[in-house]
């Protein structure tokens, strides 16, 4: 089991497959995507790298981008992950655009739960904030997953001044709707460092009003993230809140990530990207293994996030949230 020097252990692997989006999210991509075609991740080489982490102790796959699923190859991706010897969980993370096509064979190829992003149920204000007026698009991705089964987590990301809006929408939707709706504190990232300014709002006060309103938190299992869940008994639905400033979010980190240009990242927000491409590319688990395992005594404590530091990542498209 990969293990860094604070005893932290990681058995989630968060894996980018391409950079490219095609949504506008304003504290993301407001501009849409600026990148050039790149030679994103083989086949092959995810399987080289799924194999060498799983052969390390993980047993989670995230899938995330950029958007995923706009590789024609997605559901090859989900089915190679799946098949591999040690891993028990498929996830992805989307904004579920397509996703009301494409929930069948990704069910079918092993993606046992889907992270969606949505920030609102109205649709102006959902237009606004996606540069896409794709809400019912998104809503039916939602019912299909559920309809296979899926375990379905939907994240908002708490802006001001919407925040109250976001809050009063998702919580009465909840009341029937077997999802999961987590409220993430937005990051500030190196090219978004006004609009974080402007919108970042905190999510303590909106958590506290939850438990006066007889949301309960629940207890946390042994390898659970950071996310902080709260059940009531009178919704169907439960509300997550994920606290990057608060003061404990990096001890329970179990994650590592790699981009869809095969560089590992020790943190969301670290200095540098370790390149893996070489071994990938020559199918090397071995070399992988041996790369991470020593690379591991590098991560920092912390995202240092508080103290305004962002590292190399410009916005999260680069790396997958
Ligand atoms: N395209 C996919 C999607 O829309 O879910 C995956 C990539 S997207 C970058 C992953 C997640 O990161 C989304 O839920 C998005 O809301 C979140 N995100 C992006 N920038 C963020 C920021 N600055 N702070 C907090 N969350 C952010």
């Amino acid at each position: 089991m990969l293990q860094d020097s604070f005893g932290r252990r990681f058995y989630y692997l968060r894996l980018s497959i391409t950079d490219v989006c095609n949504f506008r999210c304003q504290y993301c991509l407001p501009d849409g995507y600026q990148g050039q075609a790149q030679q994103f991740l083989s086949l092959n080489e995810i399987d080289t790298l799924v194999n060498a982490f799983a052969q390390m102790g993980t047993s989670k796959i995230r899938v995330t981008g950029g958007e995923p699923t706009l590789r024609r190859d997605i559901v090859d991706v989900v089915a190679s992950c799946a098949q591999t010897e040690g891993i028990s969980k498929v996830a992805m993370t989307t904004h579920a655009g397509k996703l009301a096509s494409l929930a069948e064979p990704l069910a079918q190829a092993g993606l046992k739960q889907v992270n969606i992003s949505l920030d609102s149920l109205e649709p102006a204000q959902f237009a606004l904030l996606s540069g896409q007026d794709k809400l019912n698009a998104v809503l039916d991705g939602v019912e299909s997953a559920i309809v296979e089964g899926m375990n379905v987590k939907v994240n908002a990301v708490l802006l001001r001044p919407w925040a109250e809006a976001q809050l009063r929408d998702f919580t009465a939707w909840l009341k029937d709707m077997p999802v999961t709706v987590r409220f993430i504190e937005l990051m500030e990232t190196g090219q978004h460092k006004a609009f974080f300014k402007s919108h970042h709002v905190s999510a303590e006060p909106h958590l506290a009003a939850l438990k006066a309103q007889g949301w309960q938190v629940l207890p946390r299992g042994k390898d659970a993230g950071p996310a902080i869940e709260l059940a009531h008994p009178d919704y169907v639905g439960r509300i997550g809140f994920i606290m990057p400033y608060s003061s404990d979010f990096c001890d329970s980190c179990n994650r590592l990530r790699i981009t869809a240009l095969g560089k590992l990242h020790l943190c969301l927000f670290s200095e540098q990207g370790l390149d893996l491409r070489e071994s990938l590319e020559s199918g090397n688990v071995q070399a992988v293994k041996d790369f991470v395992a020593s690379s591991l005594a590098d991560k920092k404590v912390s995202h240092y996030l508080q103290e305004g530091i962002t590292g190399i990542t410009k916005n999260l498209s680069m790396l997958g949230g």
